[in-house]
């Protein structure tokens, strides 16, 4: 991995395509050629290449992380009241409002500067709200992130598009604070420094429903993620989203730091380094890498991947203590998709077969639709008559359900 990192790496450095973000002076002032890359897996395992150690600020990639931090505080229902999820096709700063002056998402600056407001307590000091959200940031990340005071005064200097905008939502009364104070925060959130390896752990956690891989800790609940997942996916490349999605296919966030961060949900967080932006304010080279990588390494979201197929690792006739039994062994993960595969095969279950065993020894996991259409099938094998027999040696379907639809619930088959 680390050796074809540093290859795409090669292939890409060369190209000196575009611009150092100057609407924030700070930012023209940092080195154009820092070149990294970084991924993280679902077990924390982290590869790099290339500047990894550099620090830079982490700019609009904060807007999905302070969306799941608002999101907790109002809820699914509650945040979409005052923050759309509609792509606007719009440049990062526009003036994205729909007419009752609700910003269209939480991604474009305006919805950002919206959702800041949001994410702390009513009436809370604009330093707490601040404090709030950077410790929010670093358990995405699993360590303390610090602001770059440089570029956090000289965005506040020149910030007069963005207190515009804040005023502006203000005047619809969306949110009650200070517009001044909401500006000062969202710079101070926009400043916070990362490297490419935070980016890449703070996607994986959103990747993993909201667990953080290296820490372990449960950041924000699963709809959280998936939530923000989703409108990284329709909103958080701007005016260039649908060329995105088609060519790379991961829900990400680009930030006029340099940085761009990716999630490819259940498999890899993802983050590139190169401060070089195109007119849209995007990393150049990113995307070239983030282009690479879907491409060589299947990262497509649209790719399907082909585990539905492979539920049943095998059926076949054991003899038990009590007489013969039809085994049905099953494998890999338990979702809608091959759960749906399992339930036809059971309805093939030969019914002059007494006892039938099912064996989830080999599967992975089991989420929520799996867990309720596998005690529904087996509640059916039970009324057809069988004698279910659930042998479950890593609890994949903890609780009491297990033991109201099947005769019995054991560790291992006890084989005659
Ligand atoms: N701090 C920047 C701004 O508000 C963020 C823009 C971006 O990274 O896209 O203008």
């Amino acid at each position: 991995m680390p050796e074809y990192l540093d290859e795409v790496l090669r292939q890409c450095a060369d190209d000196d395509e575009g611009a150092l973000a100057d609407y924030i002076p700070e930012l023209a002032a940092v080195d154009p050629d820092r070149l990294a890359v970084a991924l993280c897996m679902p077990d924390g395992q982290l590869y790099g290449a290339g500047d990894v150690d550099a620090l830079f600020t982490i700019q609009s990639i904060s807007k999905p992380f302070v969306y799941a931090l608002a999101l907790m505080r109002h809820g699914l229902d509650g945040m979409e009241r005052f923050v759309g999820v509609e792509p606007s096709g719009d440049p990062f700063n526009e003036i994205s409002l729909e007419a009752s002056g609700r910003p269209r998402n939480p991604m474009v600056n305006i919805g950002a500067i919206t959702t800041h407001a949001l994410a702390g307590e009513e009436g809370a000091a604009k330093e707490d709200l601040f404090e709030e959200i950077r410790r929010g940031l670093g358990r995405f990340a699993g360590r303390e992130l610090a602001v770059d005071e440089r570029v956090f005064e000289s965005e506040r200097a020149t910030a007069h598009r963005n207190l515009a905008l804040a005023h502006l939502v203000r005047s619809y009364d969306v949110f009650s604070a200070d517009p001044r104070d909401v500006v000062w925060g969202y710079t101070r959130q926009c400043a916070v420094q990362v490297d490419v390896r935070d980016l890449a752990v703070m996607a994986m956690t959103l990747a993993s429903g909201g667990t953080n891989p290296l820490t372990g800790d449960q950041v924000v609940p699963r709809w959280v993620a998936r939530q923000v997942l989703s409108v990284m996916s329709t909103c958080g490349m701007y005016d260039v989203a649908g060329d995105w999605m088609t060519d790379v296919g991961m829900p990400a966030k680009s930030g006029v730091g340099g940085g761009i961060m990716a999630a490819l949900p259940g498999f890899v967080g993802a983050a590139t380094l190169s401060p070089r932006l195109d007119r849209t304010g995007t990393s150049v080279r990113g995307v070239r890498i983030f282009e690479k990588l879907s491409r060589e390494m299947g990262m497509h979201m649209m790719e399907t991947p082909a585990t539905a197929t492979q539920v049943l690792r095998r059926t076949d006739e054991v003899s038990l203590a009590g007489g013969a039994a039809h085994r049905l062994q099953l494998q890999g993960p338990l979702h809608f998709g091959s759960t749906e595969r399992l339930l036809r095969r059971m309805q093939e279950v030969p019914t002059d077969r007494e006892v039938v065993v099912v064996d989830l020894g080999h599967v992975t996991s089991v989420n929520d639709v799996a867990r309720r259409m596998l005690l529904e099938g087996l509640r059916r094998l039970g009324a057809d008559g069988h004698e279910v027999v659930l042998v479950d040696p890593n609890s994949a379907l903890p609780g009491r359900h297990a033991e109201d639809v099947a005769a019995s619930v054991v560790d291992e088959l006890p084989l005659r």
